[in-house]
């Protein structure tokens, strides 16, 4: 099928998106090429994002954890950290996963070509900075080269203890007091290790809320409780700069409960994730690419170029691993000439903080903006023996659900392993489920799983009466 080419796909990039792409496409008989800049597979998301972070949460939970023990009878030490050791099993847990895609993309025969790539015509990409230049002659291309972490202008980027999400994840010491800019899902994330680990934290956000873009009710269970672990949370307010001191950095703040600096031993910016479109040589091959860097695509990721292709963060919001890997699948299955299509309902987003925060499909808030008449089961924890059980009974879980078609149209949870009870409802809203048919299913006594079925039985009347 590669029409006299080298290559039937050449795979700009090995993250999520670019190796479930690469290798969806040689499962369907086709040859292909990954280009990646970096040492390792996997992207952000193995390297330096959801996996590493995900195994130091792990940890942060396990210390507040036992922590609360002392409230159960069962009085633990003071942790004795030892960060190295830790450090080493995260590197670990990353070193395993990105091994495994290497060994995976060798079963398969996927040629990876190590150097930064960029086009150089409309079949051809260039790949340098490795051992060799070589130029790869493809028949179609995916473009998976992702996105980077904003960085702030007129900050002092040299100073090592100012971090991106990367430095932060190094763990090169535990700071006294940590400055987080961005009370998005991934500050507060890894405000959350840090917290756990000993620094005394502050999280500063632009906007009146945490982790915009969820329901301000599901957030408010873990501002309760961070709050008091957390030296300081300054909503609406905005980092006009940081001053490098002896030994501290120096923020300046502008916002009314802010007062006008503070020194940190640290400041992480978490402010949010540019694409990479704008450095791939995308003008050679005719790949439009907007002044932010993203690039545009329709429902079977072509980008204007039809027989390029571009998947993952680089096309757009939402920026999650598992948007990367669906649109991956789709871009691979086109370029064999099957007639797929990127056509989800839904996806999933989860903040894995403690509490952990998860929603998907509609929020109440755009139901509300978008005028849909929709109506509320929500099932409080506290009314869950589980959830009482684990000493959690903050949490709840809410369904939202359309009024005239009486389908789920969304879902928010919070709590413990919310992230992985968001799963059935994005299911139900896949499938079209009503409340009944939600309801009806038997789930396992006693879970936290229960929780959904009890809040669409809430939104059908047949639960009352809570406490
Ligand atoms: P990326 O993972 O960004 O991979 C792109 C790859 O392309 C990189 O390896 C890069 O080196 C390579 N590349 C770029 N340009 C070139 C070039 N010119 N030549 C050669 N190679 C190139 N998402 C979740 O769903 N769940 C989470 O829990 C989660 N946690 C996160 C935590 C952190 C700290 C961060 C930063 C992100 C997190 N994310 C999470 C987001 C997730 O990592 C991204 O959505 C995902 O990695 C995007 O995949 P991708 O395939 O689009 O690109």
């Amino acid at each position: 099928s590669g029409g006299g080419h080298e290559y039937d796909v050449v795979v700009l990039g090995s993250g999520p998106g670019g190796y479930t792409a690469a290798f969806r496409a040689a499962d369907l008989g086709l040859k292909v090429a990954l280009v990646e800049r970096y040492p390792s597979l996997g992207g952000v998301c193995l390297n330096v994002g959801c996996i590493p972070s995900k195994a130091l949460l792990h940890t942060a939970a396990i210390i507040d954890e036992a922590a609360a023990m002392a409230d159960h009878g069962v009085r633990f030490g003071d942790p004795d950290i030892d960060l190295e050791r830790l450090r080493e099993f995260k590197d670990g847990v990353v070193g395993k996963l990105t091994d495994g895609l290497g060994g995976m993309a060798t079963r398969r025969g996927v040629e990876v070509v190590r150097g930064t790539g960029r086009f150089t015509g409309p079949n051809e990409l260039t790949v340098g900075g490795g051992d060799e230049e070589r130029v790869l002659d493809f028949a179609h291309a995916i473009i998976a080269a992702g996105s980077q972490s904003l960085e702030l202008p007129g900050l002092p980027w040299g100073d090592p203890r100012l971090m991106d999400s990367t430095a932060a994840l190094d763990l090169e010491d535990i700071p006294g007091r940590l400055l987080v800019i961005g009370g998005g899902i991934i500050g507060l994330e890894m405000a959350c290790v840090y917290a756990a680990l000993g620094s005394k934290v502050t999280v500063v956000e632009l906007t009146p809320q945490l982790m915009p873009g969820a329901d301000a009710d599901l957030v408010r269970p873990l501002q309760q409780r961070i709050k008091s672990r957390y030296e300081n949370i300054y909503l609406e307010t905005r980092v006009t700069g940081v001053d490098i001191a002896d030994d501290a950095l120096v923020a300046r703040f502008e916002g009314e409960k802010a007062p006008s600096s503070a020194e940190f031993d640290r400041v992480l910016v978490a402010v949010g994730r540019v694409p990479n479109g704008g450095n791939i040589g995308a003008d050679a091959a005719g790949v439009e690419v907007d002044d932010k860097g993203f690039i545009a695509v329709d429902n079977r990721m072509r980008t204007n170029v039809p027989h390029i292709f571009a998947i993952g963060d680089i096309v757009g919001q939402p920026m999650l691993a598992h948007k990367a890997t669906h649109e991956g699948k789709v871009a691979a299955e086109v370029c064999a000439g099957h007639k797929s299509a990127f056509d989800a309902r839904a996806i999933p987003s989860v903040a894995y903080t403690d509490p952990e925060v998860a929603w998907v499909g509609v929020t109440e808030t755009e139901a509300k903006a978008g005028g849909t008449a929709y109506g509320v089961g929500k099932f409080p924890w506290a009314a869950s023996g589980r959830a009482l059980g684990i000493g959690r009974g903050e949490g709840f879980t809410k369904l939202l659900f359309d009024e005239e078609t009486g389908r789920i149209i969304g879902a928010g949870i919070v709590g413990p392993h919310a992230g992985d009870l968001v799963s059935e409802c994005a299911l139900a809203i896949e499938m079209g489920c009503e409340a009944a048919d939600i309801g009806l299913t038997i789930h396992p006594h006693p879970t936290l799983s229960e929780t959904v079925a009890f809040a669409a039985e809430v939104y059908e009347g047949t639960v009352t009466d809570l406490y």
